[in-house]
């Protein structure tokens, strides 16, 4: 039975729904059918019909009391995509998009989905570039090119080369760079540093693989439906981060910053694995929910100050 009857019209007896009382029915059968908390549920379905009826996000709260409206196409889409949503599919592979750093990317299946949290990597990012002269940025791992494309387009002096060893994640992050109109982006098929020759950087950023091959959460939610090889190196979940943190004193200049995002249990980790390449300042990030999530290091032998 589709989720709501294709021809219901008001009447004394059965009034027609309104679009609130809709969006908590829908969003109780997702909770219960995906185990998720009621709130997200509703944001879940609050999307997927804000953007099946075409209005925002707003109007949808804002219009909660009204009756459902007569546009039935509509309505049918945001019935089949509630049905995809049903059966597990993440809402960001259902809608073909997902907002991060304030703009709109183009994802799918062979990408990650940008996560809320990997904008404090972009916002840290652009605190160490030198803000007043042309820098070089190297996006390793770049996925929907969310991290890349976003330094890009805040920071119009850097020149940033994107790289992934999945050619359709590159196809995924190409088609965001025209999207967006960021020219000062270049893209490259390579497996960490194995296809950068001799290039240096000012700065190296990365989102890598950093769940361990046995975390139980690869089994549950989206992340069943996002690669495996975007989500999990191995077996430690460090064997990632290892090797860009051994890769990056020789492909950044001196006095250049590798930052790395990793797992909420990774901090001193990952800050005893920098210390071993022999990178200086190491310092890690809490996001906005206190998580150590982001750990930095600069490359030795650099200038006396960066912010020139
Ligand atoms: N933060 C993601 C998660 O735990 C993992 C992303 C990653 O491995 N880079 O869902």
């Amino acid at each position: 039975m589709p989720p709501w009857p294709k021809s219901r019209r008001p009447d004394a007896l059965d009034p027609a729904p309104t679009l609130g009382a809709l969006i908590a029915r829908e969003a109780a059968r997702i909770a219960a059918a995906l185990g998720l908390a009621h709130e997200d549920a509703l944001a879940d379905v609050r999307i997927l019909l804000a953007q099946a009826l075409g209005r925002s996000r707003a109007w949808m709260l804002a219009h909660d009391r009204d009756p459902i409206e007569a546009d039935a196409a509509a309505y049918e889409r945001g019935a089949q995509w509630i049905e995809r949503r049903l059966a597990g599919e993440p809402v960001a592979y259902i809608l073909g998009q997902r907002e991060f750093y304030g703009r709109e990317f183009t994802v799918g299946p062979a990408v990650l989905i940008p996560r809320p949290e990997t904008e404090l990597l972009v916002e840290a990012a652009l605190e160490h570039l030198p803000p007043t002269r042309p820098s070089r940025v190297l996006d390793l791992g770049t996925g929907s090119g969310c991290v890349a494309l976003s330094i890009a387009c805040e920071c119009a002096q850097a020149q940033v080369l994107a790289t992934d060893a999945s050619a359709e994640a590159l196809i995924v992050a190409v088609r965001n760079a025209q999207r967006l109109g960021a020219e000062k982006v270049d893209f490259l098929l390579s497996d960490w540093f194995a296809n950068l020759g001799r290039l240096r950087f000012d700065l190296i950023v990365s989102n890598p693989p950093y769940v361990a091959r046995t975390d139980a959460h690869l089994l549950h939610g989206d992340l069943r439906h996002e690669p495996q090889q975007a989500l999990t190196p191995g077996p430690s979940g460090l064997e990632a981060i290892e090797r860009i943190a051994a890769g990056a004193p020789d492909h950044l200049i001196p006095g250049g910053w590798l930052l790395l995002e990793h797992g909420h249990d990774q901090g001193e980790a990952v800050r005893s694995r920098l210390q071993a390449c022999g990178l200086q300042a190491i310092a890690t990030l809490r996001d906005l929910a206190g998580i150590e999530r982001i750990t930095l290091g600069r490359n030795g032998a650099g200038e006396a100050k960066r912010h020139d």
